[in-house]
C-alpha cells in the first residue's frame, strides 16, 4: 500500500453522532487507486444496525438544530468554506488518489465544491416567508418556511467532494441534520470534510458519515424509517428509480440528480474553434465521467471534416498519466467495469459502420486507462446513442436541418445538460426554448455554477441543487391562517 500524508490523516471510522467508531462487526472496506489498482486505504463498513445509528443520532439533534441562528449556521459554513480553500491541495490529493481525476481538476472541484458552502452560508440568512390580506379581507396569510428534517444523502463517486456540499451546504443552512452515504469507491474525501465541518463546530448528530459496502441493505430500512423526512441523490437513473420507490412508503420529499445523455450541437454559423474548445471542456471534463458530459455531438455537415480533425487532433494530444503526474490530463477511469463498458460501446460503434479517427483502445500497464477517442459516422442506431458513455469517448453524428437536429438531440429519456455552439442570437434563443434539458449551455461546454439551479427533466430526475432554489429542497413551507 503507497503510503500518503493526505490519506494518513483522514479518519477511517464511521462518523455518527459527533463521534467516531467502528462498525459494530469490525468490518472494513477496501478503497483502490484506480490509476495504480493499488490498495490506498481501508474504512469502516458499515452494517444495517450502524445505518439506523446514524439515523437515530440525526433524528435526535434535529429539534435543537433547527432552533438554532441562521447567522450561527451560515458563519460555520463560511469557516468550513474558508478551511476547504485552505485545504485545497489535500483534497484533491484525496481526490486523485481515490477517483483518479489529474491532479489539476481534483483542485478545480474544490474551488467547485467549497463555493457551494460560501454561497448557502449567505443564503442561510435569506430564509424568508409573506404576509398577505386574504382578497376577501379579514384574515392574514402568513408563510413561513422551515426545515423538512433529517435529510438521507447518497452522493457518487465522481465528484467526491462537490457532490456532498452540494448537499451538505443548503441542508446546514436551512436547520437540518443528515445522514450521508458517500460512494464505496471514494469515501475518503467525505470523511475529511466530515472532520473538517467537526473542527470548525458543528453541533454532534447535525451530519453524520456511515460508508459501505452494502448501501442497498444499509440504505433500505433508513428511507423506510419514519422519522426520515427527505431523501436526496446523485446517481444513476436505475438506482433513483429504485430509490424513489422505496421513498414511495413514507412520501419522502425527494430530490433526484440522475444520469445524463448530453447533445452538444455545432451549427453551421458557429465560431468552430471555440467549438472545439467547448467540446472538450464539455466532452473531457473529469475523464468524461460526468453527468453533464457531452454524450452526443451532432455537427452540421458543411463543418463536420473541420470540426472532427481539429477534435481529434486535441484528443489525441491529451497526456494520459496517472492524475498524481501534474503533467497529467486524462487520468484513468473508475474500474474495470467502466472500462469494459466504454469498450463494449466503442466495440458496437464500430461493428456498426463508425470510424475511429483517433485513441480506441485501453493504454498503461497498470491502472484502467483508456485513450482519448474521437469516433465519426456515428450511426444513429449505436448504443452510445442511447447509452452514457461515461468515459473519454467523442462520438460525432452530421445533420443538416435545424429542427431534426433539435428532434434528434430530444430522442432520450434523459433530460439533464445539452450544449449547442451558434452566432445567430434569434437560433441562440430558439434553440435553448426547444431543448427539453433542465440546462442549457450556449456557446460553452461547462455550464455546472453554484449560483445557479443544477438539475434536470423526465428520467434525469426532478428537483435543484444550488442557486436560490437550492435551499428550497430543504424547507417545508407552512401557512398560518388568522382571523383579525
Ligand atoms: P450509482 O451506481 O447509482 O451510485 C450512486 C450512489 O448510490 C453511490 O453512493 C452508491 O453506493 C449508491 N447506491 C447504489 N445502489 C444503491 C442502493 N440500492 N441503495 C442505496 N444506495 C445505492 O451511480 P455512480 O456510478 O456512483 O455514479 C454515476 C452516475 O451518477 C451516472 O449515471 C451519472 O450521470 C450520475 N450523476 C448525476 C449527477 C447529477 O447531478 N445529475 C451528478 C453526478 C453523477 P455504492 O456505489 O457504494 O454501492
Amino acid at each position: 500500500m503507497a503510503s500518503s500524508a493526505a490519506v494518513d490523516g483522514v479518519a477511517k471510522q464511521l462518523f455518527i453522532g459527533g463521534q467516531w467508531r467502528d462498525a459494530t462487526d469490525g468490518k472494513t472496506l477496501v478503497v483502490d487507486n484506480p490509476a495504480t489498482g493499488q490498495e490506498l486505504a481501508k474504512v469502516a463498513d458499515a452494517s444495517p444496525a450502524d445505518g439506523m445509528a446514524a439515523l437515530t443520532a440525526a433524528a435526535d439533534a434535529q429539534k435543537e438544530w433547527a432552533r438554532t441562528d441562521p447567522r450561527e449556521r451560515g458563519e460555520l459554513l463560511r469557516k468550513a468554506f474558508e478551511l476547504i480553500t485552505q485545504r485545497a491541495d489535500l483534497f484533491a490529493e484525496l481526490m486523485t488518489l481515490e477517483m483518479g481525476k489529474p491532479l489539476a481538476e481534483a483542485r478545480g472541484e474544490v474551488t467547485y465544491g467549497g463555493e457551494f458552502f460560501r454561497w448557502f452560508s449567505e443564503e442561510a440568512v435569506r430564509i424568508s416567508g409573506r404576509y398577505s390580506v386574504a382578497p376577501s379581507g379579514g384574515t392574514r396569510l402568513l408563510t413561513m418556511k422551515q426545515p423538512v428534517g433529517p435529510v438521507v444523502m447518497i452522493t457518487p463517486w465522481n465528484f467526491p467532494l462537490a457532490m456532498g456540499t452540494r448537499k451538505i451546504g443548503p441542508a446546514i443552512a436551512a436547520g437540518c441534520t443528515m445522514v450521508v452515504k458517500p460512494a464505496a469507491e471514494t469515501p475518503l474525501t467525505m470523511l475529511a470534510l466530515a472532520q473538517l465541518l467537526e473542527e470548525v463546530g458543528l453541533p454532534g448528530g447535525v451530519l453524520n458519515v456511515i460508508t459501505t459496502s452494502s448501501s442497498g441493505q444499509v440504505m433500505e430500512p433508513i428511507i423506510r424509517d419514519p422519522r426520515t423526512r427527505k431523501l436526496t441523490f446523485t446517481g444513476s437513473t436505475a438506482v433513483g428509480r429504485k430509490l424513489i420507490e422505496q421513498s414511495a412508503q413514507q412520501v419522502l420529499r425527494v430530490s433526484m440528480e440522475l444520469g445524463g445523455n448530453a447533445p452538444f450541437i455545432v451549427f453551421d454559423d458557429a465560431d468552430i474553434d471555440a467549438a472545439v474548445e467547448g467540446a472538450m471542456l464539455a466532452k473531457m471534463r473529469n475523464i468524461g465521467e460526468a453527468c453533464t458530459a457531452a454524450n452526443r455531438l451532432y455537427v452540421h455537415a458543411s463543418v463536420a471534416d473541420e470540426f472532427a480533425s481539429k477534435m481529434a487532433t486535441k484528443m489525441g494530444g491529451l497526456v494520459v498519466a496517472d492524475g498524481m503526474d501534474p503533467k497529467s490530463q486524462v487520468g484513468p477511469l473508475i474500474n474495470q467495469k467502466a472500462i469494459d463498458k466504454v469498450e463494449a460501446l466503442v466495440k458496437d460503434a464500430v461493428d456498426r459502420g463508425a470510424q475511429v479517427v483517433t485513441g480506441g483502445s485501453t493504454t498503461g500497464e497498470a491502472g484502467f486507462f483508456y485513450e482519448p477517442t474521437v469516433i465519426t459516422d456515428l450511426p444513429a442506431d449505436a448504443d452510445m446513442v442511447r447509452e452514457e458513455i461515461f468515459g473519454p469517448v467523442a462520438a460525432i453524428q452530421t445533420f443538416t436541418d435545424e429542427d431534426d437536429v433539435i428532434a434528434k438531440a430530444n430522442d432520450t429519456e434523459y433530460g439533464l445538460a445539452s450544449y449547442f455552439f451558434t452566432r445567430d442570437f434569434s437560433r441562440a434563443i430558439r434553440v435553448a426554448e426547444a431543448l427539453e434539458y433542465g440546462m442549457v449551455g450556449v456557446n460553452q461546454g461547462i455550464i455546472s455554477n453554484p449560483a445557479a439551479p443544477f438539475g434536470g427533466v423526465k428520467a434525469s430526475g426532478f428537483g435543484r441543487e444550488g442557486g436560490f432554489e437550492g435551499i428550497d429542497e430543504y424547507l417545508e413551507d407552512k401557512y398560518v391562517g388568522i382571523k383579525l
